[in-house]
């Protein structure tokens, strides 16, 4: 272990060493799904970066705090629950459940905290006094309330807005607005009479999403805590406005980094809901890939990078988590491991998370010619931090079917007495039961196949 960790820093555009404010403590916060809908595999891949980065940090001997949101109520989710004339939280929970059995079937390690924006209605609205207070929001003619941005002269720092853009006075009400919307934000919308909504100061309304995520975070990380994540969308407005809010309540900066990964794409378009190019983890499972084999596909990625999906590269992966997991059936384990390879492993991945060079250095190693005792104890070490779960593969002998079996041994006779065509047929008839199989040296070896 080096406690070297070094990570980019939106708000410097630079990477720096990772420094927690209270060690061996770190807060993180993440923000959470909007439970409208399934999460897609886009929004999975921000969850499988945000936890690689988690497991990091633990592998460094941090001890992380770790705060994930809920969005269970906001423009879409109001929109939806109307439709199909259902409350809100019987329009959510079915999605929330769903999210957290994607987290499990992703090897996910879970947040210790995920707070509900419905349940924090009161934090939202006394936090919103606050900055009322403070002159940097107004109440407007409707009773909604803004933030006034031309009050936090910081106003951009994060999403490096150009000031002239800035349209002080004018305002906007969405949710989810574009950088051309450089307005002043609601942090609570009045409601019509009908409408799903809350009493406050201001009369009937409900809070904007930003505040959800300023009121949250610090209720339970703290005024200002270690890392802020999420992916590249949220930098404008999201963090963009949660700082705003959160800094110009306290005079104190409200988060020491900001790490935001890249997006997911398809056809070299983001992934979104509202494109409809988007795919969920039961539709990959449908197709009859593992959820695991869509992990490995966010490892061959570095976060920074944008990932472009296709099936082809999804196969592609579950074909080497397959080989993988072959590679490892009769591996056993000993106490020393390879302290060369863990050495560049780890550097690698206190490297800003290079986990792509991680994840070729473990294939390096397996294929070395270390005492596969040594390897095994590396490996474990590694799969810590990449997830792929290979302690239940490692030295655990592949069970063959007895059918499938007999087949082998048949075709093992055949190959011997060089009638080959016999030999073909009987492969393909193993391949039909789902096994394929390898000549080695030491004799045929079977493996399972997707
Ligand atoms: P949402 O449920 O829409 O609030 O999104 C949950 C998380 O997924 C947020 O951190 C988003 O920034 C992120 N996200 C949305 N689309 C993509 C994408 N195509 N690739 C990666 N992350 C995404
Ligand atoms: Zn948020």
């Amino acid at each position: 272990m080096t406690v070297s960790l070094k990570l980019y820093n939106t708000l410097t555009r630079q990477v720096e060493e990772f420094k927690p404010l209270n060690p061996p403590h770190v807060g993180m916060y993440t923000c959470g799904p909007t439970v409208h809908d399934f999460a897609h595999i886009g929004n999975l891949r921000t969850f499988i970066f945000e936890d690689l980065l988690q497991k990091v940090l633990e592998a460094e001997g941090y001890k992380v705090v770790r705060v994930m949101n809920l969005t269970d109520i906001e423009d879409k989710i109001i929109k939806k629950a109307k439709e199909k004339g259902v409350s809100l939280e019987e329009f959510t929970t079915p999605y929330e459940l769903a999210f957290f059995e994607d987290l499990r079937k992703l090897n996910i390690k879970y947040a210790d905290i995920y707070p509900k924006a419905t349940e924090h209605i009161g934090g939202m609205v006394k936090y919103i006094e606050v900055l009322v207070k403070k002159g940097l929001a107004y109440v407007a003619e409707d009773g909604s309330v803004y933030f006034d941005i031309s009050k936090f002269p910081e106003y951009g720092k994060l999403s490096q807005l150009d000031k002239r853009e800035v349209k002080a006075g004018a305002r906007v009400k969405a949710d989810e607005y574009s950088k051309e919307d450089v307005q002043d934000f609601a942090l609570w919308k009045s409601v019509d009479p009908g409408e799903v909504g809350y009493d406050s100061p201001w009369g009937r309304g409900r809070p904007g999403w930003h505040i959800e995520c300023s009121v949250m975070s610090q209720q339970y990380l703290g005024e200002t805590f270690d890392i802020h994540g999420g992916a590249v969308d949220l930098i404008f407005p999201h963090h963009e406005n949660e700082i705003a809010q959160s800094e110009g309540k306290t005079g104190k900066q409200f988060s020491m980094f900001f790490v935001e990964g890249e997006h997911l794409l398809v056809n070299g378009q983001k992934m979104a809901k509202s494109l409809k190019n988007y795919f969920t983890l039961r539709d990959i499972e449908a197709k009859g890939f593992e959820p695991l084999a869509l992990r490995y596909l966010a490892l061959t990625a570095h976060y920074r990078d944008k990932l472009n999906f296709t099936w082809k590269s999804l196969q592609a992966a579950q074909n080497a988590l397959n080989n993988l997991r072959e590679e490892v059936r009769d591996w056993d384990q000993s106490k020393i491991g390879c302290a060369e390879y863990e050495r560049r492993f780890f550097n690698a991945v206190d490297n800003d998370l290079n986990v792509p060079q991680a994840l070729a250095i473990l294939w390096e190693l397996v294929k070395s010619d270390y005492p596969t005792s040594a390897k095994a104890e590396s490996l474990l070490k590694f799969d810590k931090i990449l997830g792929l779960k290979l302690d239940e593969y490692l030295g655990k002998p592949l069970e063959v079917p007895e059918e499938v079996q007999k087949l082998v041994d048949q075709r093992e006779k055949v190959r011997k007495n060089k009638d080959f065509q016999k030999s073909d047929e009987l492969r393909d008839e193993i391949k039909k039961m789902g096994y394929e199989m390898e000549d080695t040296p030491t004799g045929p070896k079977v493996k399972k196949v997707l």
